[in-house]
């Protein structure tokens, strides 16, 4: 059995129909898996409570505990947008885009399903196990039920707290140790409320752009390479990257040097430039997945190194560097074919060509001329 602590997994109780501070778990206590994941459920909270509140039966005891409580409630802050809410709680995703919203709560009821479920945390699950079988409440699950709160998904939650926790985990620069979590609810709550505002971290937006302006259709496969440079910044940094679009990312990171870095030879090798803009706050401040929001908010451009000098003639389709191949004769060259009809000859760099010559996904395209009755 895995005894590592899954941070996804710490809000097992919001599956359920049970209360989320454990008042009405009694009858279950004999099912509570013995597991560092189940240690982080009952502990990630640490919450002062209010009079005739009640309050959670424990709090962050250690340096993993701690950092999922920190984790858990960043995440949280980062996805909820309402300032405040009136009426009934709705325990379903309200999605924005399609107004009708999804209306069958899905949460375990039945005594049995839940002791199910506590047995399979017992065992230890990855979360991608996990997630495979409680997919369809995970995804219908408002991970808070209040209304205006209620659009982002259990699911959704869970997986930012994974990526933010690993990322406090693994960080060189932001510490914190066993000795220092205190015996107490209380304690712990100050110990949070210093490190939040001693732990600085990075917010930062890319927007990437092409070099190039394509005007054959083979040059589009320049958005192949701007959807390759995408996955190899997820990849290199899978928990940094919280949110990525077609052309976009944004990004939670300690060291700016070193993610600086590491994006700019990614880009310059796939012929893009990148509009950054980023923020260094401490973590307490952090509250929106927004870099602009954050006071001192810079940006930079990050473009491709450029030669000294650059002879003509000029590549035609990124201007940027000198022509060192024609187009087509030298792709023809290539497969031993001869250039046959009208076609214009056109200058272009190494990475241009290269970019041009990549096979066409349009693979019908050759065949228009023979086949123009299917295709007008
Ligand atoms: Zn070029």
């Amino acid at each position: 059995m895995s005894n590592e602590l899954i941070p996804e997994l710490h809000d097992c109780l919001k599956l359920t129909t049970l209360q989320h501070n454990f008042s009405d778990f009694d009858r279950f206590l004999n099912y509570a898996p013995n597991t560092r994941t189940w240690k982080g459920v009952i502990q990630h909270h640490c919450k002062i409570p209010k009079q005739g509140e009640e309050a959670f039966p424990a709090w962050p005891t250690d340096r993993e505990t701690f950092l999922l409580h920190i984790a858990d409630g960043f995440a949280s802050g980062f996805s909820r947008h309402a300032q405040s809410y009136k009426g009934e709680k709705s325990f379903t995703v309200h999605k924005l885009w399609n107004p009708r919203q999804i209306t069958e709560d899905l949460r375990l009821k039945k005594d049995e399903d839940i002791i199910q479920l506590l047995r399979i945390y017992a065992k230890g699950p990855s979360f991608e196990d996990f997630k495979k079988k409680y997919e369809r409440i995970l995804t219908s699950r408002a991970e808070d039920a209040h209304p205006g709160m209620n659009i982002t998904s259990l699911l959704t939650h869970m997986v930012l707290t994974g990526k933010i926790y690993r990322v406090f985990k693994s960080s060189k620069i932001l510490q914190v140790n066993d000795s220092e979590i205190g015996n107490s609810v209380e304690a712990v709550f100050k110990l949070t409320d210093k490190k939040s505002r001693e732990w600085k971290m990075h917010l930062a937006r890319f927007k990437f752009y092409f070099n190039q302006n394509p005007f054959r259709v083979r040059d589009l496969s320049i958005f192949d390479l701007l959807n390759e440079t995408i996955s190899e910044i997820k990849r290199k940094f899978s928990d940094n990257v919280i949110f990525a679009s077609t052309d976009e990312i944004l990004m939670f990171y300690d060291e700016h040097d070193k993610v600086m870095n590491e994006i700019r030879s990614i880009v310059g090798k796939n012929c893009l430039f990148s509009f950054v803009e980023f923020g260094q706050r401490p973590v307490e401040e952090i509250k929106k997945p927004e870099p602009a929001s954050l006071s001192g908010c810079q940006s930079e451009t990050i473009y491709p190194l450029l030669q000294e000098s650059i002879s003509p003639p000029i590549c035609e389709i990124c201007q940027m560097s000198s022509a060192t191949k024609i187009w087509p004769d030298d792709y023809n060259t290539q497969f031993g074919l001869i250039r046959d009809g009208i076609e214009g000859t056109e200058h272009l760099c190494d990475d241009c060509f290269q970019i041009r010559s990549r096979p066409s996904k349009l693979r019908k395209l050759s065949k228009w001329p023979e086949e123009n009755t299917e295709y007008g």
